[in-house]
């Protein structure tokens, strides 16, 4: 019998993450004429977890699932391919080509345009893998409406634990932030006076989480061990205190990284030739849909550029 040899296909750009960073680079990728694919786990990132986005250019306010769908539905329309799947590894062969492998398939690209951002960052306390789903959440946005007349406290101290409490304040009966500092340095003044102005909503500073507790059949979340005031009643606990990069499938590329995120230039280049990293996962200190959204751009440019410089395009 005749072995048919499956040909590997190999694209201009692969472009690993489905968030603001790596849509955007699709966008501008697609529509300069390149052979490209997005794998992600999921689409829309981190963005379509925000409740309320107000800063986005254009947008007075909207969701960032809303926003999301818009990113999406533009690379849709440009017939961008985008599948579903984990990104286990990725390494540059001998032909110094980049294979980027999932569970199910190996992938080949002359580029990468690596736009993988974060994960929630854990407490790190007892209870908090046991009751994850029974009162215990990352995600305000998607786990709110759970909470309808029910008492809950939202650990953090960001932009995105007061967004959050906001959120929260439309369902349920009483609304505590728990934050380990004693006043909100890192938020926006804009959400801290809508804070202090909402009656559901009560800050208690210079606290911390030692346990989450369930109830008698451990069946969900019944109350907190705080540090100083001790047990404290809640149905629901959710968890903002912060991200960190996902960048554990570039172990085998060297990456340079600086303070734990991707080093890139002004291009999005990295130190690996035809690598190019962009959003939340890089060194740029202002993570935001923005400036995801323009790193994106700017590393679809670029490739482009190097493409055209190597040849394999015009
Ligand atoms: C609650 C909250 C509220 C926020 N509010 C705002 C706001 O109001 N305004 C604002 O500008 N920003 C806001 N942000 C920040 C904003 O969401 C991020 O800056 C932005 O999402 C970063 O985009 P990104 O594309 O770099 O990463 P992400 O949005 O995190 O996208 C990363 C993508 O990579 C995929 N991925 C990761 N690892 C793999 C893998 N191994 N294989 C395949 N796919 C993978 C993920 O599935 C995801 O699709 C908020 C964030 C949070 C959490």
């Amino acid at each position: 019998m005749n072995k048919m040899r499956k040909e590997k296909k190999i694209l201009d750009i692969i472009i690993v993450g489905a968030g603001p960073a790596g849509l955007a680079s699709a966008i501008y990728s697609a529509r300069y004429g390149l052979d490209i694919m997005i794998i992600s786990k999921e689409a829309g990132g981190l963005a379509s977890t925000a409740h309320k986005i107000c800063n986005y250019p254009g947008f007075n306010e909207i969701s960032g699932f809303e926003l999301m769908n818009k990113f999406l539905e533009q690379v849709r329309n440009l017939n961008v391919p985008l599948v579903y799947e984990e990104v286990l590894k990725i390494e540059k062969n001998k032909d110094k080509l980049f294979v980027i492998e999932t569970y199910e398939n190996k992938y080949f690209s002359r580029k990468v345009i690596f736009a993988g951002g974060m994960t929630r960052k854990k407490l790190g306390v007892k209870g908090e893998d046991e009751f994850y789903g029974k009162g215990v959440s990352y995600c305000a946005t998607c786990d709110a409406g759970f909470f309808k007349n029910k008492k809950v406290a939202i650990i953090g101290g960001s932009d995105a634990a007061l967004t959050s409490a906001i959120l929260l304040s439309e369902y349920a009966s009483e609304v505590y932030i728990i934050y380990r500092k004693d006043k909100f340095y890192r938020a926006e003044k804009a959400w801290i006076q809508i804070v202090e102005q909402n009656p559901k909503i009560k800050s208690i500073f210079n606290e911390e989480v030692l346990e989450i507790i369930g109830d008698e059949n451990n069946k969900k979340v019944k109350k907190l061990l705080l540090k100083n005031s001790g047990e404290f009643d809640v149905d629901g606990v959710f968890i903002e205190i912060g991200s960190e990069p996902n960048l554990n499938v570039i172990q085998f590329l060297n990456v340079e990284e600086e303070d734990g995120f991707i080093k890139t230039n002004k291009q999005q280049q990295t130190n690996i030739p035809g690598f190019y990293a962009a959003g939340d996962i890089t060194n740029c200190n202002l993570k935001q849909i923005v400036t995801a959204a323009s790193q994106g751009a700017i590393s679809a440019f670029s490739c482009f550029e190097e493409l055209k410089k190597e040849g394999i395009k015009k």
